[in-house]
This record gives structure tokens, C-alpha cells and sequence, in this order.
């Protein structure tokens, strides 16, 4: 079989692309994960989704099938989806992945002039890439008739590296600390109610914004719910490393049959090269 390298972000990603094939059920999914403490902290996406990903780790692909997928227009090179690589060692699976966001007055012309202006950005990504890109953004911002550079995201990359020295035990240790710490949070005798009422929100702004209307909030309050939110997914992200660790995968390969069809690309930097 076939098989190409990504990253861990563009992994984790690709499980939100997959669903499995037999229908188990989430009081199932969530005695798999991590028993049954983990239900008063994740929704049942957030759950479903880790263990998609468990299956991806431990089971591989077999089980797994593609589900419908979405296209993200907030980012400037978001034209390319995401890529594999065929050398483990290839530079860019090691690289900060760097990004820009698609100003909001591109936006506001519409998805045609965001498609534009991201296919222009993409072709020119060398130059976008040099330090410093001043030049390029000043050519930028005359041909597209905006003000202001894109605002730069650097989202750090996962890359390929394993999880270091940690030893299945001090994973396993911090992930029950931080569960620990999310109870504690759920029946603080301040925050807790208001915690409890919004605790499976999809998105911190919607759990904050919902106490709100229902003026369950304050400032301390609102601390407690970010740091309850920032746990939790300091344990989904724990989770999904300690599965790693466990099934003692060292980089995430995956069949080129499944990344083709989730849209994933051949990276410029060594697939083609290669074949030369
Ligand atoms: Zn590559």
C-alpha cells in the first residue's frame, strides 16, 4: 500500500474528514476513550472526533471512510489544501507553517475576489515566504486596492516530531490532573452552575456569549469558563498524544488512496523532485 507523511496538525485535521463505517455508541466511544470521568467535561462531537482519531492511530485506516468536507475561506493560502509528503524528511513537513488572514476587505467582495486573492498569494508564495515580504505585500496592496498588510498567523507545526521523553505514566498522570481540575471547576461554588449550563458549547464565544443572555455571568465567572474550556482541550489534545504514545507511532503515515480523496496535495518541495 501506498503511503505518504503529514503532519500532526494536518492528522488531527484529516480525522474531521473520516467517520466510521459501524455504528457504535457514544456511551461506547467514551468508555474507549478514557472512561467515563471524561463525559462531564467533552461534548459528544469532541468526543466522536478524538475517537476517530484513536481508530486512525490504532487501527489504521480500514474502518474509516470519507464524510462530506468543508472549504474555509478566512485564510490567504487556503487555496492549496493541505499536503503530503512522500520524504519523511522533507523540510516542509518540519516547517512553521505560516499563514495570513484573508483581509476583510477582500472579504467583503465575495468569494470570487477571496478565490483571487488567495490563487495570487499561492503563486507568489516565494516571495511571500522571504524575509522580509514588505515588497511583496506593497505589490499586494496595489493590485487588490487594500490598505493594510494581512495580518501574519503562525501556527506553530506539529511537524513530525514524537512526543519526546514523556513516558505513557506522566501522560497519563497530567491528563488526570487536568480532569481533576475541570471537576473542581465544574463545582466551584461560584462559576459552577454557570460552568455546568454551558459546558458542551462547540466554541468557548458560544458558552460565554450564551451566559450572557442569561446573565449568568461575571468577570470571574467568565476566567473560570475560559480556564474550564482551555482544560478541556488540554485534555483532548492529551488524549490524542497519549494514544500516540501508546501504539508507539512515530509519524503519521497514512494510505495515499484516503489522502487523495480528502483533497490532500503533493507537497512542491518533494514529491515532485523526487520523480526526477
Ligand atoms: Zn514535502
Amino acid at each position: 500500500m501506498e503511503t505518504a507523511y503529514i503532519t500532526k496538525s494536518s492528522y488531527k485535521r484529516l480525522g474531521k474528514a473520516l467517520v466510521v463505517d459501524d455504528n457504535v455508541s457514544i456511551d461506547e466511544i467514551f468508555a474507549a476513550l478514557y472512561g467515563e470521568s471524561l463525559r462531564q467535561i467533552i461534548n459528544s462531537k469532541e468526543a466522536k472526533d478524538l475517537h476517530i482519531r484513536k481508530l486512525m492511530i490504532e487501527e489504521g485506516f480500514a474502518n474509516l471512510k470519507m464524510a462530506p468536507r468543508r472549504f474555509s475561506p478566512a485564510y490567504v493560502l487556503s487555496v492549496g489544501n493541505p499536503k503530503f509528503h512522500l520524504i519523511k524528511d522533507c523540510s516542509y513537513l518540519q516547517s512553521d507553517f505560516l499563514n495570513f488572514l484573508v483581509p476583510p476587505e477582500i472579504e467583503a467582495q465575495g468569494h470570487d475576489k477571496v478565490r483571487e486573492f488567495q490563487e495570487y498569494c499561492e503563486e507568489n508564495r516565494k516571495e511571500l515566504y522571504k524575509e522580509p515580504n514588505d515588497a511583496f505585500w506593497a505589490i499586494v496592496r496595489i493590485k487588490f486596492k487594500i490598505k493594510n498588510t494581512p495580518k501574519q498567523i503562525s501556527i506553530l507545526n506539529s511537524g513530525v516530531h514524537d512526543l519526546g521523553d514523556i513516558s505513557v505514566e506522566d501522560l497519563q498522570a497530567a491528563i488526570d490532573k487536568s480532569i481533576k481540575e475541570a471537576n473542581r471547576m465544574l463545582h466551584d461554588p461560584h462559576a459552577g452552575a454557570s460552568i455546568r449550563a454551558v459546558r458542551y458549547a462547540r466554541h468557548i464565544n458560544v458558552a460565554l456569549s450564551s451566559l450572557t443572555e442569561r446573565s449568568l455571568t461575571d468577570e470571574s465567572i467568565e476566567k473560570t469558563v475560559r480556564a474550564f474550556f482551555d482544560t478541556k482541550w488540554k485534555i483532548i489534545n492529551s488524549l490524542f498524544d497519549l494514544y500516540v504514545k501508546q501504539s508507539g507511532l512515530r509519524s503519521f503515515v497514512v494510505p495515499l488512496t484516503i489522502l487523495k480523496s480528502a483533497s490532500f496535495e503533493p507537497c512542491r518541495g518533494c514529491c515532485f523532485s523526487s520523480k526526477s
